[in-house]
């Protein structure tokens, strides 16, 4: 069993953006040589989430849109009373800092619809991804 580690480096432009990292994803798993395992991927960051689901432009809208109903961006958070950006905490804990997808016969799984999205909270900034492939 090999173990291969990769570490992303993903720079969001707006404070609340969702960034689509599946191609890096998958170029980890390629490089690995790893044909049948698991690629955990992971995000160590407190205002940050990942998903996976479409990407079509009317629904990254969308998403935002979700992101405002769930935790608007302005509101009266004790947070805010040290630093500026509770919102952001909160919709990272809604959110995975986590995924695990199958890899088989060299590629990775997932369903057509399902891109994998780093959803940034509070940027811009850089964000660091651990890829960790797992298998032979
Ligand atoms: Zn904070």
């Amino acid at each position: 069993m090999k173990v291969i580690t990769k570490e992303l480096t993903i720079t969001s432009r707006r404070r609340r953006e969702v960034i689509n990292i599946t191609s890096h994803i998958e170029s980890a798993v390629r490089e690995s040589g790893i044909r049948n395992g698991i690629a955990l991927v992971f995000l160590p960051h407190a205002t940050a989430g990942l998903f996976a689901n479409e990407d079509e432009p009317r629904i990254r809208r969308d998403y935002e849109g979700l992101f405002e109903r769930l935790v608007p961006a302005s509101g009266n958070y004790e947070h805010n009373k040290i630093d500026n950006n509770a919102d952001a905490h909160l919709l990272a804990s809604l959110f995975k800092q986590f995924y695990v997808l199958p890899v088989i016969n060299g590629e990775l799984v997932r369903g057509t619809w399902q891109e994998v999205f780093l959803a940034d909270f509070d940027g811009p900034r850089t964000r660091n991804v651990v890829v960790v492939i797992i298998g032979e």
